[in-house]
Parts: C-alpha cells; sequence; structure tokens
C-alpha cells in the first residue's frame, strides 16, 4: 500500500459517493470505505502499523488526507440527500387545490329539536314570546298556583320526581306550565308566551312514554279572548304542523288549571278521520291538552278574572315528531341510533 494507493482509493470513494442515491446506498459505501473492519481505507491502518520511519509518515499523512477528504465528501452527501428528502416532502404537503374532496359527515338537528324549532316559529309569526324556566321547580309553581293544592287528585296524574337530601322540596317540573305562572307574576297582560322544555314523570318506558320528555306550553291572556280564538289559533298550528287537510277536533277533557278544558285531536293522516287500521279504527289522534285559564289560576297571579280572559295548550314535539315521521316507539328518539337519525 502506497500514499498512490491511498489517494486512488479516496478518488474511487469520491466517485461512488456521488452516486449514492439514498441514505442507504451511502450507508453502504461509507462502510465499504471506512468501516473498521473491511472498509479498504481503514485496511490501510493495519499496514500503516507496520510500516517503520520516513515510510511511516508518508503513508500516515495520505491515510489522514484520504480518510478525512471521505469523510466530508460523506457528510456533504448526506446533507444532499436530507435536503433532497425535505424538498420531496414540502412539495407533496402543498395543496392541490383541485384535489376533490372526501364527503364530509354532516350533522343536522335532532327531529324532536326540528320539530320544536318548528312550533316556536309558526307561535313567533303569530307574535309569541318564546321563554325558557328552570326544570327544578318548588310545589308552589308546579303546582299549587295551578290550582293544584296538596292533597288535589289530579296530582296523582303527574308521577312526580322529587328531590332528595339538601335539595328536598324541589321536584323535577311535571310541565313547563310553571312558567306560565312566573311570567303573569312578573308583568301584567297582554301574555302570548310558549314554553319549550323538557319535563319529567316517573313513567315506565314503552312505546308511547319515556321518563323524560318534551313539552311546548303556551299562554294567551288579554281582554276578550274566548274559545273561539283557541280553537282558531290549534287549527292554525296545527295545520301547519300536519298539513291543512288533516282536521282538527277538539273533546272536552279536565285539567285542573283550565275551564274549560278542551283536548284536541288531528285526523289520522292515511284515514283523514274515517277509521282505518293504522289508527285502530279510531279515526283520530290525541294531540294536546287545552282550555280557557282557570279564573282562580289568574286570580292568585295577580291577574283580574274579571277584565282579563285567556288559553292555555300543551303539545308534546316527542309524540308531534313520532307520528309526523311514521315512528311507533317514541324511545327510539332517544337512543341517539344513527341509523335511525341520518334517515331525517
Ligand atoms: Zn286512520
Amino acid at each position: 500500500m502506497t500514499g498512490d494507493d491511498l489517494q486512488a482509493l479516496a478518488l474511487s470513494a469520491l466517485g461512488d459517493i456521488a452516486g449514492a442515491a439514498d441514505a442507504d446506498q451511502l450507508e453502504e459505501v461509507r462502510r465499504r470505505y471506512l468501516a473498521r473492519h473491511g472498509g479498504s481505507i481503514a485496511e490501510a491502518a493495519i499496514e500503516l502499523s507496520r510500516a517503520q520511519g520516513e515510510e511511516r509518515a508518508v503513508l500516515g499523512q495520505a491515510f489522514n488526507a484520504a480518510k478525512r477528504t471521505v469523510t466530508e465528501a460523506l457528510e456533504r452527501r448526506q446533507a444532499e440527500l436530507e435536503a433532497a428528502v425535505r424538498e420531496r416532502e414540502l412539495l407533496a404537503e402543498s395543496l392541490d387545490v383541485s384535489h376533490p374532496l372526501r364527503p364530509l359527515d354532516r350533522g343536522h338537528q335532532h327531529p324532536v329539536a326540528r320539530t320544536v324549532r318548528e312550533i316556536e316559529d309558526i307561535f313567533l309569526r303569530l307574535g309569541y314570546a318564546v321563554v325558557a324556566g328552570p326544570e327544578i321547580e318548588d310545589d308552589l309553581h308546579n303546582f299549587q298556583l295551578l290550582n293544584m293544592p296538596p292533597e288535589h287528585p289530579a296530582r296523582d296524574g303527574h308521577d312526580t320526581f322529587y328531590l332528595a337530601g339538601e335539595a328536598a322540596g324541589w321536584l323535577y317540573r311535571t310541565h313547563t306550565s310553571p312558567m306560565q305562572i312566573r311570567t303573569m307574576l312578573a308583568g301584567q297582560p297582554p301574555f302570548r308566551i310558549i314554553v319549550p322544555g323538557k319535563v319529567a314523570r316517573r313513567d315506565n318506558p314503552d312505546p308511547t312514554h319515556n321518563p323524560v320528555f318534551h313539552q311546548v306550553e303556551g299562554l294567551c291572556v288579554d281582554e276578550g279572548v274566548t274559545v273561539a280564538d283557541l280553537k282558531g289559533t290549534l287549527e292554525h298550528v296545527l295545520g301547519q304542523l300536519f298539513g291543512k287537510r288533516r282536521g282538527v277536533r277538539l273533546r272536552a277533557s279536565f285539567f285542573p288549571y283550565t275551564e274549560p278544558s278542551l283536548e284536541a285531536d288531528v285526523a289520522c293522516g292515511i284515514c283523514l278521520g274515517e277509521g282505518c287500521r293504522s289508527c285502530l279504527n279510531k279515526g283520530w289522534i290525541e294531540i294536546l291538552g287545552s282550555g280557557m285559564v282557570h279564573p282562580e289560576v289568574l286570580a292568585a297571579v295577580g291577574v283580574d278574572p274579571d277584565r282579563y280572559s285567556g288559553f292555555a295548550f300543551g303539545m308534546g314535539p316527542d309524540r308531534i315528531t313520532a307520528l309526523r315521521y311514521g315512528i311507533r316507539d317514541v324511545r327510539e328518539l332517544y337512543e341517539n341510533d344513527l341509523r335511525l337519525l341520518e334517515g331525517f
């Protein structure tokens, strides 16, 4: 091994380094020339250890020069290759604005929320205000001021969740009517409000019941409000919700806070009142409770019943949604099964 041999090796290495196309090939070149065992330049060091005198000094310089040249060339090439990789990555990351988008999954309102929103829109156009109230109420607003004193039999129909412990004395509202009371206590007629919200009763879940459900209650109090106004309002609202061809029928009923009390039915969507298998030959479907606000209720909240009269109503958006979309079991509306919800 001579100094010329080492120079030739270094030149050969420079050619291989320039030809290395990636980090792996470059590593292969490094090993071929510089590996402690088997690298051709490194092998020269073994001969160097045997050389003597001036030959040892010359060979030593040639070895160091060759090693430095090759090492520096390796580092430069490695930096070039890394820069090329970064460049490719940057190019790949640049935006192709013409690339078609993967369709995004779109959410939408829950069908019950949509029904509530539609009901709100209908009443807003009639000049009603939408108000919200607390879900936790006291006995006074949920019952007593609605003409249901303690021990009143109508309370049996409101299977109530009472709070325990420190919250004893409070209850989960069984209807949104307490907000009618709160509204009347806070001002003077005219009142035109609807109260959408969640309510709860201790019902066992079945196809037509869920312990937590939605209500939209409404109240209209002014001078000279009559049953005809109530009927006209309900016919208009139910016509908007179900279509005008489905008739509305009012039947006498009983609620402690209205007198007279009326239940509204909407004609079966299939037979329009004639009676068919779908409606079990009834022809009509119960849709809401309503009536003229009881004078005792008005008097209890400081509204003069000799001067003012009004009507109130309450409807169930869950049931209305189920009827409109042909859902047989209202519990499906609470299970959040996307396969069902995506169908709306
Ligand atoms: Zn029918």
